[in-house]
């Protein structure tokens, strides 16, 4: 009888087991000590990582991109632990080094890896008002600064067009359109679907914010895919769900 309890036991612990990993689908990329990845299309992955905000594990989005002779991510995972171990990743399944880093604003979760890169001598290219930022909140100066506000990157098969399209989360923080797949990389400026409050606003632009994402719904009408700095990504409507949660939050006086 006891044995029977117990194998009833170890029966439950491996279908909770099972259904946990059904609940959050982590592909063949795995987890590289404390960063998850997912393919979103053929040699481009989302990784997410965890970092501590008010006591709570908060996950972040960012993207790897694969071209013929290296790697270009898009945002940082929160620390330097977490980047080393997707450089690592990079080397040893893609088995390509990690080229350049474009940053979409400069707080922790999109920047937090700056110093394993510097090291690296890895570019990390932003606009000079980011790079100005980035050294006001106590980060190092991206190594390339050098981005107009719209820009054109050719990374292997994707497109990237990087914009900054006004002031919103920060005031620098700028959004990344990737042509081949509809893919607006939106970073902290814009909100899950699941999302109803606007995060940490203690650098945000509330009197520009909406009106930025405006601009971006208006310069990308196209888009079938918005990837958001927190959470899952969804379709355009996560722009209009961004410009509703201000609307409740902020009224122009
Ligand atoms: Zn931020």
């Amino acid at each position: 009888m006891k044995s029977l309890v117990s194998a009833l036991v170890a029966c439950m612990i491996c279908t909770i087991a099972l259904l946990a990993q059904n609940a959050k689908p982590i592909d063949s990329a795995a987890v590289v000590r404390g960063v998850e990845l997912t393919t979103m299309a053929d040699g481009l992955w989302r990784h997410i990582s965890y970092g501590l905000f008010n006591g709570e594990a908060v996950p972040s989005n960012g993207l790897i991109i694969e071209e013929p002779n290296g790697v270009t991510m898009i945002d940082t995972p929160w620390n330097d632990a977490q980047t080393d171990s997707l450089l690592i990743w990079c080397e040893k399944t893609l088995h390509k080094p990690l080229r350049r880093v474009i940053a979409t604003h400069a707080h922790a979760d999109r920047l937090g890896g700056i110093r394993t890169l510097l090291a690296r001598k890895i570019d990390v290219l932003s606009t000079p008002l980011m790079a100005e930022q980035a050294v006001k909140r106590g980060f190092p100066a991206p190594s390339k600064p050098i981005l107009p506000n719209d820009s054109t990157i050719q990374c292997g098969n994707f497109t990237l067009r990087v914009v900054f399209a006004g002031s919103g989360h920060t005031v620098e923080n700028i959004v990344v359109w990737i042509a081949e797949q509809r893919l607006l990389v939106g970073g902290c400026l814009i909100k899950s679907s699941d999302t109803q409050g606007l995060g940490f606003i203690g650098d945000a632009v509330l009197n520009e914010w909406a009106q930025t994402v405006k601009t971006v719904q208006e310069r990308f009408p196209m888009v079938r895919t918005v990837l958001p700095g927190h959470g899952e990504p969804g379709d355009k409507t996560l722009l209009s769900h961004t410009i509703e949660l201000l609307g409740k939050r902020y009224r122009k006086p």
